[in-house]
């Protein structure tokens, strides 16, 4: 009897544990990416999809959400949810509408992709500089000007102020960590 009770608690066990497993694979299967960027993101979207393939990488987005929002912290121009590659969990960016984070196309997209480096490849922070003094990755923390234009020039100043040309490398960095530094920053 003893060991018919213990079999039969095993049994028991085994049922409740094979329960509890096909219910966790439910939760799994119930997980739906959700995709939904604003109109005015998209053409960005299009752009880090466009420079990952002529980079190698081929990049299907079904799920990103960005959205505004009025919460985060006046610091922050924008936060992902998420830096690691989890497949089954909604990325989410969020940008500050309140601050005037950008005031040029290439300062939108640096903070863009920068995000998108985040919640997409994975990336995290890099605090790491050039030999020249600038920031290694544009997953540098607080600075989408690493290939901005000149902010602020005056009439016939030398324009050592544009970085325009150093996005082919931030861009390759993003989307290969191993890339060599440029020749620019020697
Ligand atoms: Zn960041």
């Amino acid at each position: 009897m003893k060991l018919f009770q213990t079999l039969s608690q095993r049994f028991l066990s085994l049922f409740f544990a094979l329960i509890l497993l096909a219910s966790c694979s439910d939760e799994k299967d119930d997980f739906v990416p959700v995709y939904n960027v604003p109109e005015e993101y998209q053409p960005l979207i299009d752009a880090f999809i466009e420079e990952a393939f002529l980079r190698g990488l081929t990049i299907t987005l079904e799920n990103l959400i960005i959205k505004h929002d009025n919460e985060l912290e006046s610091a922050f121009c924008g936060t992902c949810n998420s830096n690691e590659l989890k497949a089954r969990f909604q990325k989410i960016i969020r940008f500050n509408p309140e601050n005037q984070c950008w005031i040029n196309p290439q300062q939108k997209e640096a903070l863009v992709f920068h995000e998108l480096g985040h919640c997409i490849l994975g990336r995290l922070h890099i605090n790491k500089k050039l030999p020249n003094g600038d920031a290694k990755s544009m997953m540098t923390p607080n600075d989408i000007s690493v290939y901005s234009p000149c902010v602020y020039q005056l009439d016939g100043e030398v324009e050592d102020c544009n970085n325009v040309f150093k996005r082919d490398y931030y861009l390759d960095e993003l989307f290969d960590a191993t890339t060599p530094i440029p020749e620019w920053s020697k």
